[in-house]
């Protein structure tokens, strides 16, 4: 069994996928083809937003706006601390510092922590809050209604981590479209991937999206010659918009297909662990099915066993972000970040996508009941 099965997707799409990226190779125009104007201004449409501006990853669909607003170590950007570790490194990669805060009962940024950690920054006076990174993790839009406010009040910019929430939404807002810029990524593995690495950006900031328009190659002015600023090579090539392309076409639908999954885990194993809650009025796009273990025992048994039945558990996140060695030189209040410690001693994934049949969760669910004597 396959944790992510690309190749089911495939096979739905093969006669698309192929013409459209054969079309490419007809025409040869890999770098900024027709194909990636077209998919930009698609994917614009789908979020809701004015502007869609791709690059060559979700890495850089963060340090993109981040590079754009010009920070410097003394700027504080606020981070959680369970997430991928792109999060919080595109920060110090755009010369900022990241300040983590713990998160909340659904995996996303706890806007009570959130709030903490900018007064205590403040109070120390070493650092200068500058902006927010909520994270949409496993597919469920941050705790907007609280965080916005929250920016607004001390006036930081906020930009979205849609990485794995592309899809999803609060009351049809959709991901992508909260704060002033979001960054998605269509690394395969993603709600929506691409045959290699890609990434978007969005803002309806016209300022901003000039900018980053400049930022995504090596700082261009007037001229392709002409360098006004630090930039990077930060492109999506045109065979990658072809995917994403054609995987759009049936994207909505598998948004519909996730939601039956994560419905029929949560049937099957009600009261059996700690289940994923989506808040009222939210729609994930169920990047992870992510559930929490007794204890980090019990999750190395349901690991160790499962493997036996060559079914895949994978744990996201195994070690928080402050505790990462990358970040273990700078001073973390450890006890204000208690919760995304707990659960990552806890927490595993089971397959995902939408391709994924009610047999197949059926003996999924059965398997997992099995080993914890459910
Ligand atoms: C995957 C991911 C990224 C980085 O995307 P890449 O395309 O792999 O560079 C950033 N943030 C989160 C939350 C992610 O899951």
């Amino acid at each position: 069994m396959q944790f992510i099965d690309l190749e089911r997707q495939y096979r739905v799409i093969e006669d698309d996928v192929k013409r459209r990226m054969n079309n490419v190779l007809e025409t040869q125009h890999y770098i900024m083809g027709p194909e990636v104007l077209e998919m930009e201004k698609k994917l614009a449409d789908f979020v809701g937003r004015k502007y869609c501006l791709s690059c060559a990853s979700g890495t850089d669909a963060l340090v993109i706006p981040l590079m754009a607003y010009g920070l410097t170590k003394k700027d504080a950007v606020f981070v959680p601390s369970f997430t991928f570790f792109a999060s919080a490194e595109s920060v110090n990669l755009a010369g900022g510092t990241p300040i983590f805060v713990d998160i909340d009962e659904y995996y996303n940024m706890n806007p009570d922590s959130l709030e903490k950690a900018i007064n205590k920054t403040l109070e120390e006076g070493k650092l200068i809050p500058r902006g927010i990174i909520p994270v949409d993790l496993f597919g469920q839009s941050a705790d907007y209604d609280a965080i916005l406010p929250i920016a607004e009040k001390y006036g930081l910019f906020v930009l979205e981590d849609a990485a794995q929430g592309f899809g999803g939404n609060i009351r049809g807002k959709r991901n992508g479209s909260f704060g002033d810029v979001s960054a998605t990524s269509f690394f395969p593995a993603k709600p929506l991937g691409c045959y290699g690495d890609g990434g978007a950006i969005f803002t309806d900031d016209e300022k901003l999206y000039k900018l980053m328009t400049s930022i995504r190659v090596h700082g261009q002015g007037n001229d392709k010659y002409d360098n006004v600023r630090m930039g990077l090579n930060g492109r999506m090539d045109t065979l990658q918009a072809a995917v994403i392309l054609s995987k759009l076409e049936v994207f909505e639908k598998e948004l519909i297909e996730r939601n039956r999954v994560a419905d029929s885990y949560r049937r099957h194993l009600e009261g059996v662990f700690e289940l994923p809650k989506v808040q009222e009025g939210f729609y994930s796009s169920w990047a992870q099915f992510t559930m929490r273990a007794k204890d980090s025992e019990q999750r190395d048994e349901i690991i160790a066993k499962m493997k036996k039945k060559n079914i895949p558990i994978m744990v996201y996140y195994p070690i928080p972000l402050h505790e990462q060695t990358a970040y273990s030189s700078e001073n973390h209040d450890k006890e204000s970040l208690r919760f995304g410690s707990e659960v990552a001693k806890r927490v595993f994934s089971v397959p995902m996508h939408p391709y994924l049949e009610e047999n197949e969760i059926v003996a999924i669910c059965d398997a997992l009941k099995d080993i914890v004597g459910a």
